[in-house]
């Protein structure tokens, strides 16, 4: 069907929107805004549906660039819990060497249903276990993202450095630089789509310094600037990593990334939180972007994001809920109230505002993935929405509905629109049995212990 003979459907009236000149609500048809309706006004367009807004808040849809999926089957594990970065992945590497492919499936599924009831549209994941049984893992999460229809990108990670040659990870899950190389080319062919509108695209994500060689490294920032895809690395978590980088290749973190060629706008860093003033600015200058994951950062006790003295040397600032077993949640709106608390621990109350910190989820996260179809409400960008109520006990008595959403912990969106198409209504997954799913899901987490103590 040609985009004018698509229903126009005017999400009337909200009670309160995270964008300028909409207060009378959006306009979409198809995939995308087509119009924005001042206060008081009514749509110029010929309306074929009306949605009442009235008791709901607009956001443009949250974007997640963090996340490792297949975590959802290990959260509150008991071996890895009350630990920092390095001894909490040694006690889990060994647990996720046996993740089952019909395991990865679920993990997918449930992580991003959790993310899109949490009004998220866009999830990034990076995925960097590639033991035998798993080589198909990013094939298997792309059907997943397809099946639910939420707009994903996909970072094929790596890793290649395991501790027979002084890495941290086990020998069972590295691979070869040739494989990891190959495979990443495969799927950049097979799924990365990179038209506006584009629901599926791959990332090249090899895991972290201490998991990956220096010529993998290199040969990847290669690889991604010859197809033109983004590049995304774990960088200056924890002081742990940065005295590896300094034993391993006598070298910062940051120094290390520019002697492998990563100091680009093509790049963006989970965490960011060891820099010094100079790696700072050599990361705006590059524009650099960094995802900051308050709540994995407060679990592993890694640290605090310089996010304003970054974003003042140039970089972009998004948000990312990381993995589900150093959060232990994938709920988004519920990661932002986190980031913008512990960002005022470091700048004060002022200077880290609601209004900030939704950008940082929105416009800051679509620039991360290289995006300028998504992360605001305007018109041409994709109709990408997330509607919440304030209807629980939790937000009565508030004033203003925006600040309310995140001062007073808003968990669940009512409605999410995802390319024009509601995916979420009344707060429940279109089509999609919960209670089945987490029938499933706990199957295979409790699967997964077995096969892990036997
Ligand atoms: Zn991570």
């Amino acid at each position: 069907m040609v985009e004018s003979d698509q229903p126009i459907i005017w999400i009337k009236n909200p009670l309160d929107v995270f964008a300028e000149n909409c207060e009378g609500g959006v306009v979409v048809q198809g995939q995308k805004i087509i119009e924005l309706v001042q206060m008081g006004q009514t749509p110029k367009a010929t309306i074929d549906e009306t949605y009442d807004a009235s008791t709901s808040v607009l956001l443009p849809g949250l974007i997640n660039t963090h996340h490792h999926f297949y975590q959802t089957l290990t959260r509150a594990y008991p071996e890895a819990l009350n630990k920092e970065l390095f001894p909490w992945l040694k006690s889990l590497y060994k647990v996720w060497a046996n993740i089952q492919p019909e395991m990865l499936s679920v993990s997918t599924e449930l992580a991003l249903s959790e993310l899109l009831l949490s009004g998220c549209t866009t999830a990034s994941d990076h995925h960097y276990l590639f033991p035998d049984q798993l080589e198909n893992a990013i094939d298997i999460q792309v059907e997943e993202a397809q099946k639910l229809g939420m707009r994903v990108v996909l970072t094929r990670g790596s890793m290649s450095l395991g501790e027979k040659d002084g890495g941290l990870p086990p020998q069972s899950v590295v691979q070869t630089k040739e494989q990891i190389l190959s495979d990443s080319e495969r799927l950049i062919k097979a799924y990365h789509d990179a038209n506006e509108g584009s629901m599926t695209q791959i990332a090249l994500a090899p895991c972290s310094p201490f998991s990956v060689t220096t010529d993998l490294m290199i040969e990847t920032a290669e690889l991604a600037e010859q197809q033109n895809v983004r590049l995304h690395t774990h960088l200056a978590e924890t002081i742990d990593e940065e005295n590896f980088c300094l034993e391993k290749f006598g070298l910062r973190t940051v120094d290390y990334l520019e002697s492998v060629g990563w100091l680009s706008g093509r790049t963006w860093l989970a965490h960011g939180i060891h820099f010094n003033q100079e790696e700072i600015k050599k990361l705006g200058e590059n524009n650099v972007g960094i995802c900051h994951c308050p709540t994995s950062n407060m679990m592993l006790a890694s640290g605090i994001c310089h996010s304003l003295e970054l974003e003042n040397a140039g970089s972009v600032i998004g948000l990312g809920v990381d993995g589900s077993a150093s959060n232990d949640g994938s709920n988004m709106i519920a990661e932002l109230r986190q980031a913008m608390y512990l960002q005022r621990l470091r700048y004060g109350a002022s200077k880290i505002t609601h209004q900030k910190t939704y950008n940082w989820a929105t416009k800051g996260s679509a620039a991360l993935l290289g995006r300028s179809d998504i992360g605001e409400i305007a018109v041409g960008k994709q109709a990408d929405l997330a509607l919440f109520k304030l209807d629980e006990l939790r937000f009565s008595g508030s004033h203003d509905s925006l600040a309310a959403l995140l001062s007073c912990g808003a968990q669940k969106a009512d409605r999410v629109m995802v390319a024009g198409k509601w995916k979420v209504v009344d707060g429940g997954i279109v089509g999609k049995d919960e209670s089945e799913l987490i029938n499933r899901h706990s199957t295979a987490a409790k699967k997964l212990r077995q096969l892990s103590d036997a």
